[in-house]
């Protein structure tokens, strides 16, 4: 008797018209597979709210984290915004972080260069730094306590605290053209 539910469990047909759910759409449809199946989130240590970075709409994510390091990125159900959404930029948020082609060094062009070079961290930090006070030196308006010989447009991968800190630091420049690419 055992070996007569065993077959007719294994198969779906039989399991349709066993539970006369005709159409497969039901309990039957599922197989001792994919019942053993379960969201790969689930071995996630913690979950973290925050906003997908790309553009203004400002959509919900939920980001699990699995031994210190992000396992999934997922649209926030609880979003006023999103309801749990992500378009497909935001649904690849993850790769952000992840995707092996991203470069990792600093890259860059001299005047009238046509190659790119890569360049230490550290060295592009001091040449943008020295770069920043020059330009900030020359063009300073002691009347209105500003400059606007330079200005700032954030890319879209910047996250919300990122940009947070951006927005302190130039505006106490006294810069005040600073735009996000995600706005415009
Ligand atoms: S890029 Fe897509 S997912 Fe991200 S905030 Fe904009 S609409 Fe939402």
């Amino acid at each position: 008797m055992a070996q007569t539910k065993d077959f007719s469990a294994a198969w779906p047909i039989l399991r349709q018209i066993e539970s006369r759910d005709l159409f497969g759409l039901e309990a039957t449809a599922a197989s001792s597979r994919t019942r053993e199946l379960e969201a790969r989130t689930k071995k996630a240590d913690r979950v973290v709210g925050s906003i997908c970075p790309y553009c203004a709409v400002g959509c919900g994510q939920l980001v699990y984290v699995q031994d210190e390091r992000i396992m999934n990125v997922e649209g926030d159900p609880a979003s006023p915004i999103s309801h749990g959404s992500l378009c497909p930029k935001g649904a690849a948020t993850f790769q952000l972080v992840t995707a092996k082609h991203r470069p990792r060094q600093v890259l860059y062009r001299r005047p009238y260069g046509t190659e790119w070079e890569t360049l230490p961290l550290e060295q592009a930090m001091d040449m943008l730094a020295q770069r920043v006070k020059k330009t900030r030196d020359q063009n300073w308006e002691d009347e209105t306590h500003r400059t606007m010989a330079m200005a700032h447009l954030g890319g879209a991968t910047l996250d919300n605290e990122e940009n947070y800190l951006l927005k302190k630091l130039f505006t106490a420049l006294g810069i005040v053209q600073i735009e996000n690419q995600a706005r415009i």
